[in-house]
């Protein structure tokens, strides 16, 4: 679904991504960890054009996202992005959050699109919010219609940028179910995460980031259990 290659980034000369190789088959959930700084939603934003690359090459479906032809619009639309600090528009309630962007964008009709809203509210356990105000829910409700909303386009990606940090550990359960249902349900994912659990038992291929670099990549077995690198060891021994 993507491919990176020799991908880098600098912000005023700090040079922030250097080298970045990465592929995400279909299917496919490859997690990212690595302090913080490292440079991890600099990566996950390069891949939907959040951020412009400096060189290098990002594939998506066999397009070269570097390539001036791109509609960064029809592009998105196919990427979803669940963020730490949720992002949904807090004057509408639940449902119309999920139906905007089909509606606006995709040009789907109303009831197409509260259709698939309600099909994807059910499946975060939601719909009985669907009418409910997105300012009257809590964190874990709110980035579970993050989700769902995400879902509404039907992407062929999904990218979570740390989407329980802000959640308490209790609440964050309930988000990181409904991720490991999308994983289970064949969703390619792109997932940074400080969730180390499920960095180990959902992830297909871990990620280890530190300094702008891919210090190591591999199944999460053996990054947990055989870590090549010792800085890879003293990170991962900072959660144990
Ligand atoms: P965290 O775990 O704290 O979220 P991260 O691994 O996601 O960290 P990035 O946000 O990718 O790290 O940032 C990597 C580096 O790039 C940092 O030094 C940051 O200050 C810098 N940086 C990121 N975005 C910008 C920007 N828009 N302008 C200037 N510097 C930036
Ligand atoms: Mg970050």
């Amino acid at each position: 679904v993507v491919r990176v290659e020799g991908l880098r980034k600098s912000f005023d000369g700090n040079v922030v991504l250097r080298d970045i190789e990465l592929s995400v088959m279909p299917g496919q959930v490859v997690t990212i960890i690595g302090a913080s700084g490292s440079g991890k939603s600099t990566l996950l934003r390069c891949l939907n054009l959040l951020e412009t690359p400096d060189a290098g090459h990002v594939w998506f479906h066999g397009a070269d996202l570097a390539a001036d032809h791109v509609n960064v619009n029809k592009l998105r639309e196919k990427i979803g992005m669940v963020f730490q600090g949720f992002n949904l528009f807090n004057n509408m309630n639940v449902l119309d959050n999920c139906t905007l962007a089909p509606v606006t964008l995709k040009k789907m009709s109303k009831d197409e699109a509260e259709q698939t809203a309600m099909r994807h509210l059910e499946a975060v356990g939601l719909a009985d919010f669907a009418h409910a105000d997105v300012a009257r829910l809590s964190g874990g409700q709110k980035q579970r219609v993050a989700i769902a909303r995400a879902l509404c386009m039907q992407p062929d990606l999904m990218l979570f940028d740390e989407p329980t940090s802000a959640l308490d550990p209790e609440i964050s359960g309930e988000v990181l179910s409904v991720m490991r249902d999308l994983a289970a349900g064949g969703m390619t994912m792109v997932v940074v995460t400080h969730e180390m659990a499920f960095a180990r038992n959902v992830s297909d291929e871990l990620v280890f980031m530190d300094k702008g670099v891919i210090a190591e990549a591999s199944s999460p077995d053996e990054m947990f259990t055989a870590p090549k690198l010792p800085r890879t060891r003293e990170f991962l021994s900072r959660y144990l």
